[in-house]
């Protein structure tokens, strides 16, 4: 008999039915003629309890292995749960452990620290809050793919290697074959680059926008999501060397559409989740932080606040608080401005526009004034910005001069131009981070509780 899931056998299962069913023991308690045994198999929060008789055959030499950790599988029969919050349990007629787990299996029932899961990379997928937070995950980056097919976007797939730095979104990592011990040197000193294996620098992607704008000037309407990578060195809560990125790329389309496609997309996502993951979402609400459902219910029934960066400075000159780093026009705004404007001002999502030129990138397009480009970012109470994009410069001219105003080579960009070249048009698109997404809906407080294998300075055991 196939085995069935235990979030399918908790949903529809029904007293008397046949079932097999497999998965990790989380508990055992032992009563003096029988014992309960509660397995999870990953597919939901909750597990099964297992009633197993003393008359069961073997029942000793299976006791005896079958402890927290170890792998199971039940044959029995579905019955009516006689204990409380649970509608159904099944009660074993046979019980195979696959593998034991002797005490030294390090998650005994015990509430541990993030911080100490951390170093159990293998084992922390078996807790119930990393549980469920990769199931929300996995939910989020289905429902990601959903929302651009329901709307006619294409999936590119965009490089991982490249020789492009995105306007020095972040820190790159290099990437060689040449022997790092004894490299070939020009001259005896610089290292010769043009013998490494692309014939040039090159590196690990931070952005997949560049890309993707070539892509929306065929299809139209495109996005990637693929793994974007920062040589960050600052040890936060927010910042991985390896995160996922979500980019799409419209073409015939300027920031009003951007902001509402932005609105959109987050709107969207934190509905599927709820729909999808109720139990895990009232778990982090329980457990992690308990404004995530109204944060989520904010999202989904309230507009985002809208504001320009001209005006959010204006306000935080007003405010009555003392800001660590002094606000005046033309700086960054910093985190603590971000979360005064998104928690303080209000109190939900606020899309800043309008940032000066010479704090943005150079391929972000020129408004008349001259002073400030076509930018927005999405702000959110607790994490700060969630979304940059803007609308793309498209005037060849206007982009040459820009790219000359941030010291870049104008030959480098010879594609990037070549699309101002032949039949541009008006264009934009955002990039969010998959994992300050995943933070955001769930209230885990440190990103790298949000990804199955994090990559941080001096991190890459797993
Ligand atoms: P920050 O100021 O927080 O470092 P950024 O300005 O470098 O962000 P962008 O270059 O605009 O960010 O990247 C787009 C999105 O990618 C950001 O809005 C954020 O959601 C996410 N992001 C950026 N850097 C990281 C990182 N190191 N780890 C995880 N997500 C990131
Ligand atoms: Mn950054």
């Amino acid at each position: 008999m196939a085995a069935i899931r235990i979030a399918n056998l908790l949903k529809s299962g029904q007293p008397g039915d046949s079932v097999t069913l497999q998965g990790w023991v989380r508990t055992k308690r032992a009563q003096k003629s029988l014992c309960f045994i509660n397995v999870n198999d990953g597919s939901c929060m909750g597990g099964l309890q297992i009633v197993a008789d003393a008359d069961l055959a073997d029942y000793d030499a299976i006791m005896a292995q079958l402890s927290t950790g170890a792998s199971v599988e039940i044959v029995g029969t579905v019955v009516e749960s006689p204990a409380k919050g649970q509608r159904i349990e099944v009660k074993a007629e046979q019980i195979t452990v696959f593998g034991g787990a002797d005490e030294t299996y390090p998650l005994q029932k015990k509430r541990h620290s993030f911080e100490f899961l951390r170093t159990l990379g293998h084992l922390r997928s078996r807790t119930n809050t990393l549980g469920a937070v990769f199931r929300v995950r996995n939910v989020a980056a289905q429902a990601v793919h959903q929302f651009f097919r329901d709307r006619a976007f294409m999936w590119v797939n965009t490089p991982i290697l490249t020789a492009s730095d995105c306007e020095g979104a972040g820190e790159m990592f290099t990437v060689t074959n040449l022997n790092l011990n004894q490299p070939p040197l020009v001259d005896n000193q610089a290292v010769d680059l043009a013998q490494d294996f692309f014939g040039k620098p090159a590196y690990l992607t931070v952005s997949g926008q560049l890309e993707a704008e070539i892509m929306a000037m065929a299809f139209t309407n495109v996005y990637t999501f693929g793994p974007t990578f920062r040589a960050e060195n600052s040890n936060t809560s927010r910042h991985l060397a390896e995160f996922w990125m979500i980019e799409p790329e419209m073409a015939f389309c300027d920031l009003l559409g951007n902001m509402e496609l932005a609105e959109e997309f987050l709107k969207y996502i934190f509905q599927t989740v709820l729909e999808q993951c109720a139990d895990d979402m009232a778990f982090f609400n329980q457990r992690i932080d308990d404004s995530v459902l109204a944060t989520a219910d904010n999202i989904i029934n309230n507009e985002f606040a809208r504001i320009t960066y001209t005006e959010a400075v204006d306000q935080l000159l007003k405010a009555d608080k003392k800001f660590e780093f002094p606000v005046e026009w033309g700086i960054d705004l910093q985190s603590e401005h971000e979360r005064y404007l998104a928690e303080a001002l209000f109190q939900k999502p606020v899309i800043v526009t309008d940032y000066p030129a010479a704090i943005k990138a150079f391929y972000m397009r020129l408004n008349d004034d001259q002073k400030t480009v076509a930018a927005m970012d999405v702000l959110a109470p607790k994490v700060g910005e969630i979304i940059g994009g803007s609308q793309r410069e498209e005037r060849l001219d206007v982009l040459e001069t820009r790219i000359g105003e941030a010291g870049l080579p104008l030959d480098a960009y010879w594609w990037y131009l070549d699309l101002r070249r032949y039949g541009t048009v008006p264009h934009a698109g955002f990039g969010l981070g998959f994992e300050r997404l995943i933070q955001f809906m769930t209230g885990m407080t440190n990103i790298r509780d949000v990804i199955p294998f994090p990559r941080t300075p001096d991190n890459i055991e797993f």
